[in-house]
């Protein structure tokens, strides 16, 4: 039995769940749409040596008041994830995206190639974190609009207050990036919102502030699409001035310029992303999932749900019983305290 948008939003109502104006709004096959304000990423796999750095600033910057991985009950703590065998606790190493990391960098082994001299194996580096798409899915199956691609910088941001867990998001993006707070009595999805607390202070997205070969940077969509086209014009072997943090900045590192493969990932893959990649090896190599094609995914992915009616329902129920209990929880936790602060 195949189910369509408006009987999904019906069986929503049916099972108590307030559904917000403009959720699941039609998503019609039209080409997306980039706002000129739209702002993003521009990451660069043969300028980037793996040092992390983006990671820890952004658990960092992410960390406080506004960010998302910010929590008023552990305020000041940063979410540090330990190797197991890391008795002392000293290094955050993270392996994926997690619900306490928004970021991650994945070394993979160049197949066939290797230093010359020592012979000793040569890799190269991906930084993953919500690409920010044009037509973002995660959105367009969000039934109380907790997802919601902002007009202006096209950043798809997050609204815990709005969430009632039913996890739908993560089915539906392509790119396996939302992540779930499992362990908390009062879970939220958790995923990059481009550091977008941060921009009324005049800062901007703390991967690329703190990356130093220029391997990520930040700015507006349209002037990555130019710079990364710019680089692939190039000829390897040249040297080219590399901006470092922003496309628009003035900082700049001289170096040699890196083979590419002649392709921008992000410029039309799932309809397009904020979050643009190059790289010197082909991308399935560097974990990208070839199947994902260049189709609007919304509608492709209710293409594929509205099949799947009972997943639907299972998740929207479980989704609200878990949140609804844990939320009443919590409200009976907190007011215990209360009462016993009194
Ligand atoms: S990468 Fe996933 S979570 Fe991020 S905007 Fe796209 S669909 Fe949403
Ligand atoms: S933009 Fe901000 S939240 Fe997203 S990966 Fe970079 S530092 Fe983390
Ligand atoms: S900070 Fe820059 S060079 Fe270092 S791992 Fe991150 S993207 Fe690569």
């Amino acid at each position: 039995m195949a189910i369509n948008r408006r009987d999904f939003l019906k069986f929503s109502a049916g099972t108590g769940l307030m559904l917000t104006a403009g959720a699941t709004s039609g998503t019609a096959a039209q080409a997306p749409q980039l706002s000129k304000d739209a702002v993003g990423i521009l990451y660069d796999s043969t300028l980037c040596i793996g040092c992390k750095s983006c990671m820890v600033n952004c658990k960092l910057a992410n960390s406080e008041p506004g960010g998302a991985l910010y929590h008023q009950e552990t305020a000041g703590k940063i979410p540090f994830e330990h190797s197991a065998g890391d008795k002392d606790k000293i290094y955050d190493a993270p392996q994926n995206l997690s619900s306490n990391t928004l970021c991650v960098i994945k070394a993979h082994r160049n197949e066939g190639k290797t230093n010359p001299g020592s012979g000793s194996p040569t890799f190269s580096f991906i930084k993953q974190h919500c690409l920010h798409c044009i037509e973002p899915a995660c959105v367009s199956v969000c039934p109380v609009a907790a997802l919601q691609k902002q007009k202006d910088t096209g950043i798809v941001t997050y609204n815990k207050n709005k969430c009632f867990g039913c996890r739908y998001c993560q089915i539906a993006c392509p790119f396996n990036v939302p992540a779930y707070e499992w362990e908390k009595a009062s879970p939220s999805v958790v995923k990059c919102q481009l550091c977008n607390h941060r921009y009324a202070q005049g800062k901007y997205s703390a991967c690329c502030e703190s990356c130093p070969t220029g391997a990520s940077i930040f700015g507006r969509v349209e002037d990555l699409r130019e710079e990364a086209k710019r680089r692939l014009a190039l000829k390897p072997g040249d040297s080219y001035a590399y901006p470092v943090q922003r496309v628009d900045g003035k900082k700049r590192t001289e170096q040699v310029v890196a083979t590419y493969v002649n392709h921008i990932y992000g410029m039309d893959e799932a309809g397009g992303t904020q979050y643009l990649f190059m790289a010197g090896v082909q991308f399935d190599k560097l974990g990208f999932n070839p199947r994902i094609t260049n189709q609007i995914y919304p509608d492709y992915t209710w293409n594929y749900v509205s099949h799947v009616p009972i997943l639907i329902g299972s998740l929207l129920v479980a989704g609200t019983v878990t949140r609804l209990v844990t939320q009443r929880l919590e409200k009976k936790k907190n007011d215990a305290g209360k009462g016993d602060a009194s």
